[in-house]
């Protein structure tokens, strides 16, 4: 029987449309209907498995699921025997604390001996212990950011991404306990087809991932200054360059990298390039 690798996604919720697009980008189709629980890819030797966020590090440390995507906050709070095999720059958020908007906060200090409600008991009381805080821990599982309004807690730790619901529930962030993404956790013990398939996975998803980090760039240069303009291109290897029609100008196509983007189309408007075409890259294999 054909191995197939199976990795767990969040079911519903924040996760699970970026989940499913990075597995499509990576050209795996399989069948995402609402209200099923498994689904096997058509073209791919992988298995699909629809789960909660909190179960996902579980699963996949007793190897019911070889892999699953799941943001890291999850994982060091579940704290399970799983191996972070990518980073894949989705579910960006924060693991903070915070308190009430109107009170004083000099530092770390300030916490001692407060009360704080979480969700996140575990990693929680690890950076309470490193900085030698004491502090109660009140675990809740939902709605913490309510706690201290209603009086049950004099803060709070919790998941920020802009941190607008705690601007309207009263609450500033006071420390930030963890920087979170998600991530491909793995089982520790594939075998070795299973060890392939998901090499193969993670070598489609860095293709995705790099293209989207780059973008193709064409432009006209005066053939004066051809060298000039190549040095300000990096390119994979180094840019191709095509004569054009009207003599004295060539074509310049190269690479270029979205955080120096706009830098290096400055440079290049400086030394004479015109008609700058910048187009999307949709995989890219290095
Ligand atoms: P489930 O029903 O699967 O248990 P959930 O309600 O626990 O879902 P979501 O709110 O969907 O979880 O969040 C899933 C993950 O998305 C979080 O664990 C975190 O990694 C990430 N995330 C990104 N931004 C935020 C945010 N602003 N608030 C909460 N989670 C965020
Ligand atoms: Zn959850």
């Amino acid at each position: 029987m054909e191995t197939k690798l199976k990795i767990a996604i969040q079911k519903s919720g924040r996760l699970n449309e970026d989940s499913i697009r990075i597995l499509k980008e990576a050209g795996i189709e399989f069948n995402n209907g609402l209200n099923k629980l498994k689904a096997e890819a058509y073209n791919f030797p992988l298995e699909v498995f629809f789960l909660r966020d909190d179960d996902i590090p579980q699963y996949v440390e007793d190897g019911i699921a070889d892999i699953g995507i799941v943001g890291e906050n999850v994982l060091l709070e579940k704290n399970k025997e799983v191996k972070i095999v990518d980073r894949l720059g989705f579910g960006k958020c924060r693991l903070s604390i915070a308190i009430p908007k109107n009170q004083k906060y000099k530092g770390i200090q300030d916490l001692e001996g407060k009360k704080i409600a979480t969700s996140y008991s575990t990693i929680l009381a690890k950076y309470l212990k490193k900085n030698k805080v004491n502090a109660e821990i009140h675990e809740i599982s939902g709605s913490v950011e309510i706690a201290p309004s209603i009086g049950l807690a004099d803060a709070i730790c919790d998941l920020v991404s802009s941190g607008s619901t705690l601007f309207t529930n009263g609450l500033k962030e006071a420390e930030v306990i963890l920087k979170s993404e998600a991530v491909i956790a793995s089982n520790k013990k594939l075998n070795k087809k299973q060890q392939e398939i998901l090499d193969k996975l993670l070598f489609r998803i860095n293709a995705v991932k790099k293209s989207k980090n780059n973008k193709y760039i064409l432009l006209n240069a005066p053939n004066e200054n051809l060298d000039a303009i190549c040095k300000i291109l990096p390119g994979m290897k180094s840019p191709t360059i095509l004569p054009l029609a009207d003599k004295g100008w060539s074509s310049v196509h190269s690479v270029v990298n979205e955080n120096e983007f706009w830098d290096i189309i400055e440079k290049l408007k400086e030394k004479g390039a015109q008609g700058i075409l910048v187009v999307p890259i949709e995989k890219m294999i290095l």
